[in-house]
């Protein structure tokens, strides 16, 4: 029966595979999603480049589950419920991405040139596009580290984070596990950072893309440390830390692609052998027990609705 549903797993995986090859053989005009759902993707983003986006991102995710196989740091069961109620948040999550990604991006820079504009750095315009990009990422970062330990501190961000944290078996899907609130927050806070240095649309949406491929590696089940690379990037030990269950571990470890911000603000956990339970200490989560298609749907609806009850009840 295993065996049976993992190679329907995997020839459903390779199909998969094979549907996210065509973009990259047909020509871009005639893919109707890029063109019409994610207009400023197709108008601003390299379009030779997109076409190429779906092939890699599957074979990043494809890397990542091999490595999730190979080092696990606890023996998941295949296909649990855990990792089913995950797809179903990065379902949802991805199609909230196409519908509104461009959108919400273009209200965000109106937003800040009408509003915020004053704060761009001056005589940021004459500078290069890479060195505005590279330094809007590290600002991002920072911006991106300070938001989070504000959303661990403050009660009204934290009991819609703590979805994020309810996780108990952490997976390459974890990471979609975020309620649209927490995002439209975080990215926010993380668009206004790259503004500030001068870039527009196409970085924005390009930052967008970024915070979607690195956290998968790191919110997967897999024992890496990195080695010396910890000293610099945020790390699968370092993040499964951040999410440890126990209360010594709720103060660390903010870090989104960068380790350097948790090192120079004292924030970084010393330890990077140990590789902790995950999760939240409230009882009344909704956590996924139901594995039926109905019943990952009515977990994620009670997810979704769980920050607000949380609230009244400490009201
Ligand atoms: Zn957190
Ligand atoms: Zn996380």
């Amino acid at each position: 029966m295993m065996v049976t549903a993992q190679r329907a797993w995997r020839l459903a995986w390779l199909l998969l595979g094979v549907v996210c090859l065509l973009p990259a053989l047909l020509p871009l005009s005639s893919l109707p999603l890029l063109s019409d759902w994610l207009p400023a993707l197709s108008h601003h983003v390299i379009p030779e480049k997109a076409r190429y986006s779906p092939l890699s991102y599957w074979l990043l995710l494809t890397l990542v589950w091999q490595a999730q196989r190979r080092w696990p740091v606890t023996p998941a069961p295949f296909f649990s419920v855990a990792f089913r109620q995950d797809l179903v948040w990065y379902c949802a999550s991805m199609g909230l991405r196409l519908l509104f990604l461009g959108a919400w991006a273009h209200a965000v820079v109106a937003f800040y040139s009408h509003y915020l504009g004053f704060l761009t750095l001056p005589g940021v315009a004459q500078w290069h596009p890479a060195v505005q990009f590279v330094l809007g990422v590290l600002l991002a970062d920072f911006a991106r580290w300070l938001s989070h330990l504000i959303r661990h501190k403050v009660p009204l961000f934290w009991a819609f984070h703590s979805v994020h944290h309810a996780q108990r078996d952490l997976n390459l899907f974890t990471d979609a596990r975020v309620h649209p609130v927490d995002r439209m927050v975080s990215s926010l806070v993380t668009s206004l950072a790259l503004l500030i240095t001068g870039n527009g649309v196409p970085a924005v949406i390009l930052w967008m893309v970024i915070e979607t491929l690195y956290p998968k590696f790191y919110h997967a089940n897999v024992r890496l440390d990195l080695g010396p690379l910890r000293y610099l990037l945020v790390t699968p030990q370092s993040h499964r830390v951040h999410h440890g269950v126990e209360h010594r571990y709720h103060d660390c470890n903010f870090g989104f692609l960068f380790s350097l911000w948790d090192r120079l603000f004292g924030t970084q956990h010393p330890d990077h052998r140990i590789w902790p339970a995950t999760g939240i200490p409230d009882a009344n989560f909704p956590v996924d027990r139901d594995g039926s298609p109905l019943g990952l749907l009515r977990t994620l609806c009670r997810q979704l609705v769980y920050p607000f009850l949380s609230l009244r009840r400490r009201a």
